[in-house]
């Protein structure tokens, strides 16, 4: 339920829509305020106290008008926050002008590999750092991520190039431990609707990466988005990371609609993850200008300095020459859509 009050009217008429509100139990939050103050109750209430609620608001004074939110999902919608939201990541600001590339490897597999990938990386205009260190593998006998330990390397490697750092956490116990070290709490495809794991990360004061789950729906992104803002953490990036399709040529299917989509439903900044779902590296550099092109935020890429060494994801993987032309290219089009790539450090 969304009520607009008049322009202009007295705080005390908003005062006691609030009040009556909080007497049905429900908690209205500010929209908008002064001028036009908007109020929305996103709690959900039968249809028979709803009409009962809707019909004593209106009839008290300074409201203008009442109505529903657009679509299921609402902290996380235009219509509440029409605004794109901008997520400070150090010097960078997700959801501006600047598109962020987060690059790396799947998994941070030993220190000194990682330490020459980050530099290698913050010199060809990366704007922050992925790793993975608790990864979620499809076999449980695949190389699962160097833990804590992991985590140590990406934040020495924040150290020495000043880019932040993005990794999984991959259960609501280990939130704690891996916001300790990361700036960025990413969520994988897996975990999309692991709703205790949202509301976990929603507690902290971590910026959240959610995934898009490889068989989730737009809406469900949205809602899982959703129990994460609920929590009071409103620093989410949405990612598109392809889902599963009948096509076998490539891992997944990238969805590029999304990005468009998720624009016009959220003021959530959308980030594109080519590598997961293209599978394939030369397919990579394409799907990521194709993504820049519709309007995403950022980018998250894989690259490894010997990709057929790589302990997970390899064939996926950008060498890191391959991964500075395809810098070069996104640095192009994202001028001819009116944004920008961090500068390249002197
Ligand atoms: C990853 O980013 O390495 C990863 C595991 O991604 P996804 O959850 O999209 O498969
Ligand atoms: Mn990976």
């Amino acid at each position: 339920m969304v009520i607009t009050m008049q322009p202009g009217c007295p705080k005390g008429d908003v005062a006691k829509v609030i009040s009556v509100l909080r007497k049905a139990g429900l908690e209205p939050r500010i929209i908008s305020p002064d001028p036009q103050v908007v109020l929305g109750v996103v709690e959900e209430i039968s249809p028979a106290e709803a009409e009962r609620l809707g019909k004593e608001v209106s009839g008290l004074s300074g409201v203008d008008e009442i109505t529903n939110f657009e679509k299921s999902w609402k902290l996380v919608s235009k219509s509440f926050k029409p605004e794109t939201t901008q997520v400070q990541l150090g010097s960078m600001t997700v959801g501006g002008p600047e598109v962020m590339v987060a690059a790396g490897p799947c998994a941070v597999e030993s220190r000194e590999n990682f330490l020459e990938t980050a530099g290698l990386l913050n010199q060809a205009g990366a704007g922050a750092l992925r790793g993975g260190a608790f990864k979620p593998r499809t076999s449980p006998y695949s190389f699962r991520g160097m833990g804590e330990e992991g985590l140590k390397i990406m934040a020495e490697a924040r150290e020495i190039t000043g880019l932040p750092i993005v990794t999984e956490v991959l259960t609501a116990s280990e939130v704690e431990l891996v916001a300790r070290y990361a700036d960025v709490l990413q969520i994988g495809t897996r975990n999309m609707q692991n709703f205790a794991l949202l509301e976990a990360v929603g507690e902290t004061d971590r910026p959240v990466l959610l995934k898009r789950g490889m068989m989730a729906s737009i809406k469900e992104l949205l809602l899982s988005a959703e129990y994460i803002v609920a929590r009071g953490n409103w620093q989410v990036m949405l990612c598109e990371r392809g889902i599963r399709t009948f096509e076998t040529e490539t891992r997944n299917t990238l969805d590029l609609s999304a990005v468009p989509l998720l624009k016009q439903y959220t003021h959530l900044p959308v980030v594109v993850d080519p590598s997961h779902a293209a599978g394939k590296r030369e397919l990579v550099p394409a799907l990521a200008l194709a993504a820049v092109a519709a309007g995403a935020d950022g980018i998250l890429v894989e690259v490894h300095p010997t990709p057929e060494k790589a302990l997970s994801d390899g064939r996926q993987s950008l060498r890191p020459e391959q991964f500075s032309n395809m810098m070069a290219d996104l640095r192009k089009v994202a001028g001819a859509v009116g944004r920008r790539l961090r500068e390249i450090p002197a």
